[in-house]
This record gives C-alpha cells, structure tokens and sequence, in this order.
C-alpha cells in the first residue's frame, strides 16, 4: 500500500459515501454502548482496502519526571516517569506516523525549571520518520504531540501530509497551549483538514475515534494490524494505565490546569478499560514509560522507528 495526498482524498470520498449514515449516538462512550462503538470501529477498518500494517514501532525522546500523586487521584509520591513518544504504523510499502516528538526548547518548558532527559538523537530519528511518511495523525493539539510538525525546520516537507482535525485546528488559532505552537490561519490550507463526527477510517486497518475532553481536538486512533492484533492509542485521556486500571482522573489541581472535561474523561476512560479487560485490545497511552517499556520486551510493539 502506499498513501499519498491524491490517495488520500479518494479515501475520504469512500468515507463520505460509506459512512455518512454512521449514526453513533452523542455519547457513543456510555455503558450501554460500548460494544457497538467497537463493531462500528472494526467494520470502518475495513472499509478502506488494501494491506493491513504489519507492525508498530515507536520512539522516545524526552522523559518528564513526576510523581503519582501528580497523574492520578490520590497517587503517591513515587516517581511517575513520563515518556515523550512517537509512533510510527508500518505498513509494507509506506508508514503512518502517529504524533511528532518536539525540539528541546519545548520540551524544558515541560520541566517546569528543571532540566529533564532530552535524546536529540531520537528526535532526529522522528524528523526523518515525519519526511518519509504517507501520513502524519495527531492525538491532539498539545505541544509534546504537534510541535515535531509546526515547529520543524522542514515543516513545509511535512504540513502537506499532517491530518489536523477542525478542533485541533480551532485551538491552535485561537487559545494554543503555547506561543512556539501557536498557528496562522493564513498557513491552514498547508495542512489536511479535516472533520469528522464520531470516528473516521484513515487508512487501512486505522480509525480516528474523536474524544474531546483532554483538550477539544483530542481523538483517539484504533490500529489492527495484519496479524488481526488490535491497538487502541488513547492519547493523553490518561498519562498512566493505572488511571485506566482504577478508573482515576488526574488529580483535580492538574486537571484544572489543563481546563478538562472529567465527564468526557470517564466515559472514555470507563470504555477504555472495557476494551481492555474484555476485548483484549492493547491499550497505549502516550506518556506511561513502564507500560511501554513492558510492550516493548514482549514483542507488542517496537523500539526505534523504520528509516528508509
Ligand atoms: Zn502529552
């Protein structure tokens, strides 16, 4: 399979044709519902056709230390490492680049006036992962996910193949999280816009699952691969699979800070844990470097991004 822009829109006019009837509820993540969320998410997988992908590869870049009890409600002080992530979806021919790293200048102001691991090496690995892609799909408008694509110094390599959802660009005009990401309504046209409902297939195997809440543009993106191993990649909903686990939120003062929704929140995460206990569906937070980590040694998913 190989994707390019022109492939791209024929697969937004199947999407268009095939699924303008999809008629998911408006709180299509409440109890009740969550099956037939699913169903419509694997019956969208296929909708496009071609080989499915084969692997998933990723790539960390920077760490942020934190403690528990700034993840999770009533977490303890135990140190909390957070990774900085990219993720790229192999197919045969081509790859799909989930989220795109940052430069070091972004990644100090997450420090918050502490100096933090940084790889520049890694992100290197990530610009050259970003060039060579078909596609490149954002989980939502935070800098740690989309300042690798707005800030890169081959940006306009790059713009012409970044999926930014309506939301996601809506925040990035008017209210983005910093100035470094703030974005032009002049340059919109540079990237692929698009909008979507409540989900929408991408490419084959792959779904964007919208999930406002975190931030308004956040969405989700389910992955099946060749081998029918299914992948959910939940973004930022939450930061480790221990809020997932026990159903927690952040703690309220972080949550505030990042002006969330908490009832969006548990309804996706309350969804989450049901794909996961239920339906064996491997669950990939952005940011939980033990989980990964653990993905890693089994053979879930792979250290180090396919460069051409
Ligand atoms: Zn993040």
């Amino acid at each position: 399979m190989s994707l390019n822009r022109s492939n791209f829109f024929l697969i937004l006019f199947f999407y268009l044709s095939l699924f303008s009837n999809l008629s998911l509820s408006d709180n299509q993540f409440l109890i009740g519902n969550h099956l037939n969320i699913l169903e419509e998410i694997r019956k969208a997988s296929y909708s496009i056709k071609g080989e499915k992908p084969t692997r998933i590869n990723y790539s960390k870049l920077a760490e942020s230390h934190r403690s528990y009890s700034d993840i999770i409600t009533d977490g303890s002080d135990e140190i909390f490492i957070q990774a900085r992530t990219a993720f790229q979806v192999v197919y045969s021919s081509s790859e799909i680049m989930i989220d795109s790293g940052m430069d070091e200048a972004i990644h100090n102001y997450f420090g918050f006036g502490r100096i933090e691991p940084y790889w520049q090496s890694k992100n290197n690995e990530i610009q050259k992962a970003l060039k060579q892609a078909s596609l490149i799909v954002i989980t939502h408008e935070h800098a740690d996910h989309i300042a690798g694509v707005l800030n890169s110094n081959i940006a306009n390599h790059i713009s012409n193949k970044t999926i930014l959802t309506q939301a996601q660009a809506k925040t990035l005009i008017s209210n983005p999280q910093m100035p470094e990401i703030k974005l032009d309504p002049e340059d919109l046209d540079k990237y692929l816009l698009v909008d979507y409902d409540k989900l929408m297939p991408l490419a084959p195997g792959i779904v964007l699952i919208k999930s406002p809440g975190h931030t308004d543009g956040h969405q989700m993106i389910y992955v099946s691969l060749e081998s029918e191993k299914e992948y959910l990649f939940i973004g930022d909903i939450a930061w480790s699979i221990e809020n997932i686990k026990q159903l927690k939120l952040r703690p309220e003062k972080t949550r505030q800070r990042i002006n969330e929704d908490p009832k969006s929140l548990m309804n996706q995460m309350v969804w989450i844990k049901d794909l996961m206990d239920e339906q064996n569906i491997i669950i990939i937070p952005s940011h939980d470097n033990k989980l990964i980590e653990e993905y890693a040694m089994k053979g879930i998913i792979y250290e180090g991004l396919k460069i051409n």
